[in-house]
């Protein structure tokens, strides 16, 4: 599809400059509506069902982006889950590279082919991908991404993991430590995602390690109130998880402190 055929793109919404998205750099930042996700403590559940869609042309949308380049170092996409649009969003890619731009992806990382497909045409510069729940556990990751049953998630998101791995420079993964994840499933992932990523030659990612804050949007009514595990608690565990797993780069993210490196 060409940028002519597609006039149109539907997002939930844009910033003209984000400080948070893409460790340490700023960025222009869309949000793309819907996801293929069921989390039942999402974060974004607005955007995720549609309730916010902006109909614009693409060539007003390039504008924009073209208003701030000179303030922002990427483009970043991020949702819902926005390789659901794969045209629309190897479209804007390609007019964001025009503009002289990096480009980068929030993705929860089930849509390999989509990944792979841009990846293949070198439009990406950095990936964050949720990592959701250990990946040896398949049937627990279904239940934390309300999709129960729905046991093919971490094949997926490994083979998203060995492309990224191959052809994007800067690899963020991120875990949001949500109620239903026990600190021992954080040391976990951290191990395992330093064994894989170990194994393709990609010691250089960066994992971060985020504060849950309950939210009035959540779809489950459970994760609309509840305590907040302090910026501390999380450096503690992630302290551990780094010293165990040996990953390099770890972070906590949080309201109070913002990123901070471990
Ligand atoms: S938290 Fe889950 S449901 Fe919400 S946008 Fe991310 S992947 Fe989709």
């Amino acid at each position: 599809m060409s940028s002519q055929e597609l006039r149109e793109i539907i997002i939930s919404g844009f910033k003209d400059i984000s400080l948070v998205d893409v460790l340490g750099y700023p960025s222009f930042t869309i949000w793309f509506p819907y996801c293929n996700f069921r989390c039942p403590w999402c974060q974004n559940w607005p955007v995720v069902m549609g309730k916010e869609l902006i109909k614009m042309s693409l060539d007003e949308l390039v504008q924009k982006i073209r208003e701030s380049a000179l303030l922002v170092e990427y483009l970043h996409v991020t949702g819902g889950e926005p390789t659901l649009q794969p045209n629309a969003l190897r479209l804007i890619y390609e007019e964001s590279r025009k503009i002289g731009l990096k480009n980068s992806l929030n993705t929860n990382g089930y849509n390999y082919n989509v990944i792979e497909d841009l990846v293949s045409r070198s439009l990406i510069d950095h990936v964050a991908m949720d990592i959701k729940a250990p990946l040896s556990d398949p049937g627990k990751y279904s239940i934390v991404v309300g999709l129960e049953g729905k046991n093919n998630i971490p094949a997926n998101i490994k083979r998203s993991l060995e492309i990224i791995a191959r052809g994007v420079d800067l690899i963020e993964l991120r875990t949001t430590f949500i109620p239903l994840l026990e600190p021992d499933d954080i040391v976990k992932i951290a191990i395992e995602l330093r064994e894989l990523m170990s194994s393709l030659g990609r010691e250089d990612f960066h994992y971060v390690l985020q504060q849950f804050v309950p939210n009035s949007n959540a779809p489950d009514p459970k994760f609309r109130e509840g305590t907040v595990r302090s910026a501390e608690e999380l450096a503690k565990l992630a302290r551990k998880a780094k010293d165990i797993s040996g990953i390099k780069n770890m972070y906590v993210r949080s309201l109070e402190e913002g990123l901070t490196k471990i």
